[in-house]
């Protein structure tokens, strides 16, 4: 379906047409997959157009199937509680074991092994019951979790993250038809219409490309839409101008390369730009005002994970926590050492279950990323739907320092992005004694030993810096400097490298 961009050589710019300078094949076929979109049905004055399409869903299914509908209690779904939305998600989650048990050579030994029915699913502490999926498991063998023929997919990614692990990830038709329902309703909700542009900023990724999927949705979609992964500030610039964007997807990190770049020569706020949507990687405070300030518009989170797809949370205009795609995943928060539910509000590692995958089934999924559930309603007016406070990052890519205090990127990108002459950086962690030592790199013009000293002092009042340097365990920190454009840009990309030998 996605062939055409799949193709195209890396880095070029690729705008995507107009449903009038198709073929006509391809625009039968999308003139089918836009019939299928339940989010067509959503209302134009609708003030919440996500949780209004997870509501859609929820209807749907109980229309269909008796045994929800006694479980809820009700003859029909108009108001939906979030009550009546467990229920929806716990029959789901029956159903997709179910599938799984005749169809996924994986979950038929891992239910039979750990001797859970879905029958056996009849709360959310039920849920327990169930053994996690590991992604080590995925990545050994994904061939194990398809649950059905590879010559039936519509489309394959592949993707090694942050732990070097290649897992394959199998979508058919529907899964696509899904996926780009739920990508149409976050843009709908995030304001979008199809008389705006969106310009899509990944920077190149080999085997995983969000763009595709991104541009892809929009052309259904009959969204205009531009992508360019060009580090080339003239490049990126040419094509928002071009096509006249109004709205822009992409990595915070390399968004913040971009403007810090481009500011320097062109006033971006007078270039229209409606809405910055950040993904793929966790969006520092500090970051979202600098880029709200520059650009002049609201910089708002969306939140995706390769295995499960590119919008599985999105933010509203409230800022407030991202709203979760519960029609299409069940979302649980569990203590990693324990594997036990936490409260709502409380951070713990990120467990996800697929609803209605046809291929890539993936029950209980630890994500290995640090979140927390915010129980609605939200200040937008969506009031069953769950919300994800902004995750933490990677457990894989946290360090422990002093006591064992744990440290994520994020925390350094809060403080050092807060400095707008500075560019990128990174910290290497190192072992003087019995002492842990920071040293930050940081890529900017500003050399002066005022930044150095202010980065110095703001990255010692970090609640874990703090609290180390008084149990005397870590030295102060210390900062060095790189001219801008001399630190290499990649995606996923370590800030912290510990370089601590023997260091658990
Ligand atoms: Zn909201």
């Amino acid at each position: 379906m996605f062939d055409y961009i799949a193709n195209s050589q890396p880095n070029i710019i690729i705008i995507s047409d107009r449903i009038t300078h198709m073929s006509i094949w391809e625009a039968m076929k999308i003139f089918i997959i836009r019939r299928r979109l339940l989010s067509n049905m959503i209302p134009k004055e609708c003030k919440h157009p996500l949780e209004e399409w997870m509501a859609i869903k929820a209807r749907m299914t109980f229309k269909k199937n008796r045994d929800l509908r006694e479980r809820i209690g009700k003859n029909k779904l108009e108001e939906v509680t979030r009550k009546d939305f467990d229920e929806y998600q716990l029959f789901c989650v029956r159903r997709q074991m179910k599938y799984a048990e005749e169809n996924s050579p994986y979950y038929r030994d891992k239910f039979k092994n750990a001797g859970v029915k879905p029958e056996d699913i009849n709360t959310w502490d039920d849920l327990q019951k169930i053994p996690f999926t590991e992604p080590s498991d995925l990545a050994k063998n994904s061939m194990y979790f398809y649950a059905v023929s590879r010559t039936k997919l519509a489309r394959e990614f592949t993707t090694t993250g942050t732990t070097g692990h290649r897992k394959f990830i199998g979508y058919t038709t529907n899964d696509l038809v899904s996926k780009i329902d739920i990508v149409a309703s976050a843009l709908k909700n995030i304001g979008m219409t199809s008389e705006d542009s969106l310009h899509i900023m990944f920077p190149l990724v080999t085997a995983w490309d969000p763009s595709i999927i991104m541009a892809g949705a929009c052309k259904i979609l009959g969204y205009k839409s531009s992508i360019c992964s060009d580090p080339d500030v003239d490049k990126q610039l040419t094509t928002i101008k071009e096509n006249k964007t109004t709205y822009i997807i992409g990595v915070p990190s390399f968004i913040y390369r971009i403007t810090t770049l481009l500011e320097k020569t062109t006033p971006l706020k007078n270039l229209g730009i409606k809405k910055v949507i950040s993904t793929s990687e966790p969006l520092p405070e500090s970051l979202r005002h600098s880029l709200e300030e520059t650009w002049g518009c609201k910089v708002l989170d969306v939140w995706g994970i390769t295995e499960f797809g590119l919008a599985c949370a999105v933010e509203c205009d409230s800022q407030d926590g991202l709203h979760t795609d519960e029609a299409n995943m069940l979302f649980e928060i569990i203590d990693p050492e324990t594997g036990k539910h936490v409260p709502d509000g409380t951070f713990g590692e990120l467990v996800i279950t697929s609803l209605h995958a046809e291929c890539s089934v993936l029950i209980r999924y630890r994500t290995r990323d640090i979140a927390a559930m915010i129980a609605p309603p939200c200040k937008c007016g969506a009031h069953f739907n769950r919300r994800l406070a902004k995750p933490k990052g990677r457990m894989d890519l946290q360090s422990k320092i002093g006591m064992g205090h744990k440290i994520y990127p994020i925390l350094f990108d809060e403080v050092i992005f807060s400095n707008k002459s500075i560019v990128d950086y990174r910290v290497k962690i190192t072992k003087e004694g019995y002492k842990d030592t920071l040293t930050f790199e940081l890529e900017t013009d500003t050399q002066t030993d005022v930044l150095k000293e202010k980065i110095i002092d703001d990255v010692s009042r970090i609640t874990e810096i703090k609290q180390g340097l008084e149990e005397d365990l870590i030295n102060k920190p210390r900062v060095t400097f790189v001219d801008p454009g001399t630190m290499k840009y990649t995606v996923k990309a370590k800030k912290i490298l510990d370089c601590r030998e023997n260091f658990e």
